[in-house]
């Protein structure tokens, strides 16, 4: 891997500057992310305009750019050597939500949980699925993130996305959606169009807060993480597996398997990615060795 810091011209930073772009040098990831780990990014961008998205694509196509999308890294683990290139974040007009009739569309970066706020305001259900995940829609979709057996897809209609410069209107049913993915690979999707029914207030209060409580119970919400560090194999789920196998509370530096829930690293202070990645080969042995079942990391390690 290329080692040195990546620049970009100045040109390009005038013009995003003056298309409100914020530009930030030798941002630290760990600052930027739930898990609270991660070095420099040589920039962090907050790009908040569809005009200054192309102007920042257009010039990473031509210059070979290396960039990361982040929506509110809650499911990423940045590296110790911080990332070489750019971290984008979209801001402004992509947090912009919209509703007419059963329809929520959502800027990219939209909170979940503000989608899902404004979906109960309305007597809008379908995103109970999603009741208490952190994160933006756009990663949401992208991830196809949920709870076991429901996940965001099935409140999807559409999406806007840009592959490089293009910019593209896919239709749900042209998307590969399976679980915690959605095939959107190498798109950066600007808005989600969510497509909702009409039910009673108090039931979809009730599955929002029966959701909430019961992840309350079971997870380490109090410490940083970055969610499941695991996708569930094919009819088991990975936290029981590591449970099963005696993992919980077992430690590397700063970061231990969460006597909670054991599918989920936390950061007791001041963890390492090293730290968490150690833990991850650990676990993955262990599992192996025990129930012959390789597991496949959930959260993108950058
Ligand atoms: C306490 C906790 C509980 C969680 N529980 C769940 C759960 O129950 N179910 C679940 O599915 N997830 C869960 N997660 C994981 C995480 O919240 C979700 O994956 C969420 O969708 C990530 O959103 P984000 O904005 O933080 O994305 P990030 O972590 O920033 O990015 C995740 C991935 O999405 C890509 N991405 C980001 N924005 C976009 C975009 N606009 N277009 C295309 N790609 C994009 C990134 O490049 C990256 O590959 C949990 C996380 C935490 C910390």
């Amino acid at each position: 891997m290329e080692t040195g810091r990546r620049n970009i011209k100045t040109d390009l930073i005038n013009t995003l500057c003056a298309l409100d772009c914020k530009i930030y040098k030798d941002e630290l990831l760990s600052r930027r992310s739930s898990f609270k780990i991660g070095g420099a990014a040589d920039y962090f961008m907050e790009i908040p305009n569809e005009k200054a998205l192309r102007e920042f694509l257009k010039y990473a196509q031509k210059n070979n750019t290396r960039y990361f999308l982040a929506g509110c890294a809650t499911n990423v683990l940045f590296s110790d050597e911080g990332y070489r290139g750019v971290v984008i974040r979209l801001t402004g007009d992509f947090e912009r939500l919209e509703i007419k009739d059963c329809e929520i569309s959502c800027g990219g970066s939209v909170s979940l949980a503000v989608a899902l706020k404004v979906a109960l305001d309305n007597n809008l259900s379908g995103l109970e699925c999603v009741s208490g995940i952190p994160g933006t829609a756009g990663a949401a979709v992208f991830g196809n993130a949920g709870g076991k057996d429901l996940w965001i897809s099935r409140a999807v209609k559409s999406v806007e996305v840009y592959r490089g410069v293009k910019k593209k209107l896919i239709n749900k049913e042209k998307i590969d959606f399976g679980y915690r993915k959605s095939g959107l690979e190498g798109c950066i999707i600007t808005k989600v169009n969510f497509s909702l029914k009409k039910e009673e207030r108090n039931d979809i209060l009730k599955e929002v807060l029966e959701s909430i409580q019961k992840r309350s119970e079971a997870q380490p919400l109090s410490v940083p993480n970055a969610g499941c560090i695991f996708k569930n194999p094919p009819g088991i789920s990975a936290g029981k597996l590591i449970d099963e196998a005696g993992l919980k509370g077992v430690c590397r530096g700063a970061a231990k398997i969460s006597e909670k829930h054991a599918n989920f690293i936390i950061n007791t202070g001041g963890a390492k990615s090293a730290d968490v990645k150690e833990l991850i080969a650990f676990i993955r042995k262990t599992v192996e060795d025990k129930f012959g079942i390789r597991l496949e990391t959930e959260i993108k390690i950058v």
